[in-house]
């Protein structure tokens, strides 16, 4: 529909439009249904529909002739961007509860359904092949569970323990070896006296959890030559906790990490439960060692990482069809990461609030506003992409293999990563002119952003491969750009917290988004 010039309709259709707004749906079926002549309810009902075609989206045609295509539908679109519905859902997305929505995590599948499941209800269509989620797989690396175990023995006598159960490593000392020693040194909570004098070489040490770092309690021993330590119950890990950490840490190193490419081997570093150190001491003996007691029985760890373990992990994809037979099969997409870095082996939870739960939520509005604008004549794309915090790896896996329905073709990507920190009125955009990759996303962007309450875009060159929009760039050979409100003190810390977000930003950037798709409307794209 280009019959009218957008101005015009601007300045006519608004009253109408907020009027027809108010219109339940079932209105032109009441209108049929009216005790009137047949004659006047059709009038009645033709009335209605000219109302409402006037109050649709509009769209100027002739090439890229300005930056606003559809005032009403824009207008109508942006006052559904809400500052509190932000507020509630990163509140939620950055609660301890999700973990710091760690790659890979229970916690980020579960982000995963809850933006599919706002998708759903809000109208939006599944933008991939089998659903909301882009399924993509990564190597892992974690232990074998079956080939895991520690083995003593004096003569003909054994005593088994089991990973996980009696004892466990660190969840990212996964590696593959097997090391045996004839004797085990007892030295106390390892205290400077205690170990005064006392012979490691080619022995296991045992070491009572006392507050001695585990860094230094490794260092130590291995410059006295021992084979490796089991840390057992003591004054800084209770019985309770200790059997706690075997359990969580066992879980999680048979769970695995994303294989990084990087294996070295583990220098043996065990802790031991109350139970199997007691089994431990009766088998070799000794009722209450003391430090300097040698326990004489062999003691043997056998420690395997599976091969070939792979996780899967998903992106979410949702599509909102454009209205024009010829451009709808032009796709914008507007992409943001929704995972964050997880919880530290303390259990200090790194929750992502502004890193980037402000993205993730901010794309969340947008899908609201762009119920309320109606189609566009470009398709719409919206990308949560996960893995980012371990090497935009989300990213590339959707790039290096892009899913759309039949017939349609990325054009362009926005990438919005941390978007809710620093002066209200500053934020940072890449490419800018000083590179090659300038283009006319970046126009828009600085000719639109004054009217969100950033006067100007500031450079963030330095961070062209740092997000998302790297890949989509170096792997589909589109215009891209990247928004972002820049680090802070908080910035990849358990600090960063839902508390300290500006969501008035979070709402201006995705206006501002909006504003830019809306702006992307015209026959010839011209970026
Ligand atoms: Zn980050």
């Amino acid at each position: 529909m280009t019959a009218e010039s957008n101005l015009g309709l601007a300045s006519r259709a608004r009253p109408l439009d907020s009027w027809v707004a108010g219109i339940p749906p079932w209105t032109p079926v009441l209108l049929f249904c009216l005790p009137l002549q047949p004659s006047m309810r059709f009038l009645s009902l033709f009335t209605f529909c000219t109302l409402a075609s006037l109050c649709s989206p509009s769209f100027s045609s002739g090439g890229d002739s300005g930056l606003v295509s559809s005032p009403v539908a824009l207008e109508r679109g942006l006052i559904q961007l809400d500052a509190d519905r932000i507020r509630a859902d990163l509140y939620f997305l950055a609660s301890d509860e999700m973990r710091g929505r760690d790659t890979p995590s229970p916690e980020q599948r579960i982000a995963a359904r809850f933006i599919a499941a706002r998708l759903e209800r809000l109208g939006w269509q599944p933008g991939a092949e089998d659903g909301y989620l882009h399924e993509y797989e990564l190597p892992i690396q974690g232990l074998d569970g079956l080939a895991c175990q520690v083995l003593v023995e004096s003569g003909d006598e054994r005593l088994r323990f089991e990973f996980a159960r009696d004892y466990a490593c660190h969840p990212s000392s996964i590696s593959t070896y097997q090391v045996r020693g004839e004797e085990l040194i007892y030295a106390g909570g390892f205290g400077k006296d205690e170990i005064e004098g006392l012979d490691f070489k080619n022995r296991w040490v045992i070491a009572e959890s006392s507050g001695v770092g585990f860094g230094r309690l490794r260092r130590i021993a291995r410059k006295g030559g021992a084979l490796g330590v089991l840390v057992v119950p003591g004054s800084e890990l209770s019985p309770a906790a200790m059997a706690d950490r075997v359990e969580s840490w066992g879980t999680r190193a048979l769970e695995g990490k994303l294989n990084r490419g990087r294996s070295r081997r583990a220098y043996p570093l065990l802790y031991l439960t109350a139970d199997a150190a007691r089994k431990l001491y009766d088998f070799a003996g000794v009722s209450d060692p003391v430090a300097g007691d040698v326990l004489a029985v062999s003691l043997q760890e056998t420690r395997a990482s599976k091969d070939d373990a792979r996780v899967g992990l998903e992106n979410v994809c949702g599509l909102w069809p454009g209205s024009d037979p010829v451009l709808r099969n032009e796709v914008l997409i507007i992409s943001a990461h929704y995972d964050h870095v997880g919880a530290s082996d303390e259990g200090e939870i790194y929750n992502g609030a502004d890193d980037n739960g402000s993205g993730t939520c901010g794309l969340l509005a947008l899908a609201e506003g762009l119920v309320e604008y109606g189609p566009m004549r470009r398709t719409v794309m919206l990308i949560w992409v996960s893995g980012e915090e371990k090497g935009l790896l989300g990213s590339a896996a959707w790039t290096s293999d892009p899913w759309f329905p039949e017939g349609m073709q990325p054009v362009a990507d926005i990438n919005i990563d941390m978007i809710g920190r620093n002066a209200s009125d500053y934020l940072l955009i890449t490419p800018t002119a000083e590179r090659a990759e300038y283009n006319g996303l970046v126009r828009r962007a600085e000719a639109l952003a004054p009217l969100e309450g950033f006067p100007k875009l500031g450079n963030c060159d330095a961070y062209w491969s740092r997000s998302d929009h790297a890949n989509f760039s170096r792997n589909l050979h589109i215009p891209v750009t990247f928004l972002f409100s820049d680090v802070h003190e908080d910035y990849h810390k358990p600090s960063d917290t839902p508390d300290k977000i500006d969501y008035d930003k979070i709402r201006r950037v995705a206006r501002l988004v909006l504003r830019m798709l809306d702006s992307l409307q015209a026959d010839e794209l011209n970026l």
